[in-house]
Formats: C-alpha cells, structure tokens, sequence
C-alpha cells in the first residue's frame, strides 16, 4: 500500500479490540481509530478491579480449545492456566443440594454416585436419558468443535435444542437438569437456543473429559485488560456512531452520534447484530434479514467479594434447576478457577440470573438488586454476610448471542458470500462465528485481514 490508509473500526468490545490489536501488529501502514460508545473498552469481557479484587463483568470462562485466546493472550504475554477445576457442582433439589461432578476426588465421585443411584437430583428415567446422551455427544464430539463453525452449521437445523431433545425421547434430562446448563452457558433457555449450538456448549464446556477450563490467574477480564492496554491510543471512548456511511456501494467512514463525520477507506462493524441493522442503512437486504433475526439473552450478575467460603471446597458453582423456585440460576466461586481474582483468604463470588428473573431486576436500583440477591443466596448458605466486602451488580440487557437454531448456518453463508454490493464494510461480533468469546475475536482478526486484503487491492487498483 501506497499512502497511509484509514480503517475505523466501530465498537471496541471482544471482537473490535481484536481487529483493531491485530491491525497494530499487521507490518502495514494504516492508521487505525477505535469509536466506543461506553465509557469503557473491552465490552463484554471487560475486567474491572476494586478493593483487591478482579472482576470479570460479563465472560468469566475460557476453555482449552480457544485456540484463537490462546494466541492472543500469549501476544499479550497473559499466561493462560488450567486449574485443578472440576466440572459439575452443587445441584439444589428437594430442599437441599446433591454433588453431581464430572470426576474429581474419590470424596466427589462418590457424592456423584449416590446423587445419582439415589435418584436425588434426576428421576430414573433422566438419569438414564442423561447417560444415554453422553454416548451420543462422545460420538459427534467432533462435529461439536467451538473452533470450528462450519462443521456445526452443517448440522445446525431450524429446530430448538429443547425439539431436538424431544425428537430424541430425552425431554426428561432436559426439564430435570440439563436446562440449567444451557441457561449457565448460553444465559437461554433449551427452547431459545438452536440444536448444534446447545450441544456444542454442552460438550465443550460440561461433558468432553479430555477439555478443561483454561484461564489468566486473575480471569478473562485481565486478558480483557491488556487488550484494552494495547489498543488503548487508537481507541476513542463515549463516542456511540449514529451511522456507518456506504455511498455508491462503498464504506466512506462512519458518523458519530455528536455529529462529527469520521472518514475511511475501510469500517469494521464490531457492534451487537441488533445494533448493526440500523447503524448500517446500506446493509444487503439478504443480511439484513438474516442479522435482523438474532437476538440475546439478558443477564444481571452480582459478584461478591468475602471471606467465607460458601461451597466445598473443589466446588465451583451451585445451581438452581427451575423446579428450586430461586429466581437466581447459580452462584460461582471464581476464585477456584482464576485464583488471583480475590486476596489471600478472600473469595470472589458471582450470583447469576439470566431470562425473565434478570429482566424483572433490571428496572431496580443497584442497591436493590444486591439486597435481593444476597438475601437469597443467605436462603441458601448462612454462611453469606449480609455485607460483603465488596457488592457489584452488572446488568447485561444483552448478554450471550443465541444461536437460535439456523442462525450458525445463515451467517455461515454470509461470510462466505461476502456484503454483496457493498465494499469495505467488515462485520464482526460473536454473532459472526460460534457466538462465544472465543468467536467475537476470531472475527475480530477475520475482519482486519479482510480489510487489509480490501485497501492492498485497491491500492493496486488505482496504480
Ligand atoms: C454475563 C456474560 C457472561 C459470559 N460468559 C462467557 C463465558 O464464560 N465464556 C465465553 O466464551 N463467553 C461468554 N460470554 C459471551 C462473550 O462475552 C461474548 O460473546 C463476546 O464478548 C461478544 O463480543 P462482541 O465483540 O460481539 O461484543 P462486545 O464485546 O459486546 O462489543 C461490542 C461493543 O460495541 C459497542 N457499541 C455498541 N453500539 C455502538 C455504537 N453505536 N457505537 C460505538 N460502539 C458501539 C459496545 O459498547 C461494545 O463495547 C458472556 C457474556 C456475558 C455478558
């Protein structure tokens, strides 16, 4: 490339940091500008600190097969560990809570024996629907890599998980438990989320024996940190854009809502799908349909800094399958995957609600949401202070991507096929990829090489 090209990228979240980072360390010549609308980058991965503690405010779990965090993270030199995590947890049921583990110690495989033959958690008929799909998922295992959306869009049906459990005969695992994994995972219900997609979470994050957890010793919000660090002289924050400018078929740059027009020889859209129908008036029809069609799930958390120690110990989460009456999905001790997020003897809790028990908080003061919600985790465990040392409450309006079932396939076909009739213009998000962390940045990095594949062929057009 000749002269000094410009690419803005719009939304310095997940995926727009990851295009802007890896713009900066392309050898080309292009001066890159990052416009976020929040007061602060890294969207929902960002990471905050306070008293000691380090929070993630949206994404807390990475897994093994991230291959493109991997990468990232070893750039930023943000070593990534696997804890001494055991899957599965604390499963509220019948006024008490049942150990269900995926391994573990002796002490919790035999919890999970007994939780099991005695029928505490599962009746016996979804407990046998449960081993029945374990089989079922070690066979597709890989047909389910998160890595890899195109061999999931090659099953990815227009059907819920929820259907495709009913076609199967295993409804009874899913309304007895498996819900509560999905709604964990996806922040949706079986019946929102697509088939592929729920498998492929269900697989990756609870049933591959052979992955783990994998994560920075003070979690993803510190990998999220140095991101914002690296990117942090391109990106201008507080600057929502109104609108992406494409005049003749051609991204020119985007307009900020203050009104000032920012000029480019190539936007990236890094926003939420929802966001990109509107800021972008000259989007294809077909992508427009297909983008206009993806929706989240709503998620509130509040994460509690304290001392005590609410769970056994090797216990990361608790969960509330629907039939607990909690409004709260689950509480998580995070400090036992990412052990530097809280001080020596401190623990880092987060209690989660996602769906319509989030949605219902969301109209609620902070200080309201946390008196709700430490009231009912102290329903649970009276060992929770009424006053922790820290309290923060993070509302996510629009949380997890759904990957409703289809959504995988039709945007598989937008990717391949490109914005027709408009150059210049690169989408990125989680929406673009398998709609997890993992994802948003992969499309991220997908959208800058696109980009500068774009300006060199333009350069060498107008030479
Ligand atoms: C509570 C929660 C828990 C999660 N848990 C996990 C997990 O454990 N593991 C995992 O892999 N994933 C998890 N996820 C999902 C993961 O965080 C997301 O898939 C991913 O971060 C989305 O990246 P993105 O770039 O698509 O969007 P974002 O990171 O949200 O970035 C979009 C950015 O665009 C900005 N923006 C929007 N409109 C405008 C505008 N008009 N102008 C300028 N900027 C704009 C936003 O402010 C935002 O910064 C979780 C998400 C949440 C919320």
């Amino acid at each position: 490339m000749t002269d000094r090209k410009k690419v803005v990228v719009v939304g310095g979240g997940t995926s727009g940091l990851a295009a802007a980072y890896s713009l900066l360390c392309s050898k080309e010549d292009v001066e890159v500008t990052v416009l976020e609308a929040a007061d602060r980058a890294g969207g929902r991965i960002a990471g905050e600190e306070a008293g000691g503690f380090f929070i993630d405010t949206g994404a807390e779990l990475f897994i093994e097969s991230y291959g493109t965090v991997r990468k990232l993270a070893e750039s930023l030199g943000i070593p990534l560990k696997r804890p001494p995590y055991v899957k599965g947890g604390l499963m509220y049921s019948n006024g008490r809570f049942h150990g269900i583990y995926m391994g573990g110690t002796w002490k919790q495989r035999l919890e999970t024996l007994k939780t099991l033959l005695l029928f505490r958690v599962f009746s016996p008929k979804a407990t046998l629907q449960m081993l029945r799909f374990i089989r079922m998922m070690r066979k597709r295992g890989n047909e389910l890599s998160i890595e890899d959306p195109a061999k999931l869009a090659a099953f990815d049906s227009e059907g819920s998980f929820a259907a495709f459990m009913d076609d199967h005969s295993l409804g009874d695992y899913v309304n007895e438990a498996s819900h509560v994994n999905i709604a964990a995972y996806t922040g949706a219900y079986p019946e929102e989320v697509g088939a592929a997609y729920g498998m492929s979470v269900l697989w990756n994050f609870l049933l591959n024996p052979a992955e783990s957890v994998c994560l920075p010793e003070r979690g993803v919000g510190s990998f999220a940190t140095a991101l914002v660090r690296a990117t942090d002289e391109v990106t201008r924050l507080s600057t929502p854009v109104q609108r992406i400018v494409v005049e003749d078929g051609i991204a020119r740059g985007a307009v900020t809502e203050a009104g000032e027009n920012i000029a480019a020889d190539a936007v990236i859209c890094a926003t939420p799908a929802t966001t990109a129908t509107w800021i972008v008036p000259g989007l294809p029809p077909d992508v427009r349909d297909v983008l206009s069609r993806i929706s989240y799930s709503t998620v509130v958390k509040v994460v509690m800094g304290l001392d005590a120690e609410l769970f056994p110990r090797g216990t990361f989460a608790a969960a509330f399958p629907k039939h607990s009456g909690s409004f709260l999905l689950g509480i998580a001790n995070v400090k036992c995957v990412a052990p530097g997020v809280a001080p020596e003897g401190k623990n880092l809790l987060q209690a989660v609600t996602v769906g319509d028990n989030a949605c219902s908080l969301l109209p609620l003061t902070d200080d309201e949401i946390e008196t709700k919600v430490i009231g009912e985790v102290r329903k649970y465990f009276p060992a929770m202070p009424q006053t922790p040392h820290l309290a923060r409450v993070y509302r996510w309006k629009e949380a997890l991507c759904i990957a409703s079932g289809g959504m995988l396939r039709d945007v598989l076909k937008i990717r391949t096929n490109g914005l027709d009739g408009v150059e210049g213009l690169f989408l990125a998000g989680d929406y673009m990829r398998v709609p997890i962390s993992n994802g948003a940045l992969e499309s991220g990095i997908d959208a800058a090489g696109d980009s500068l594949s774009f300006l060199r062929q333009t350069a060498a057009g107008a030479d």
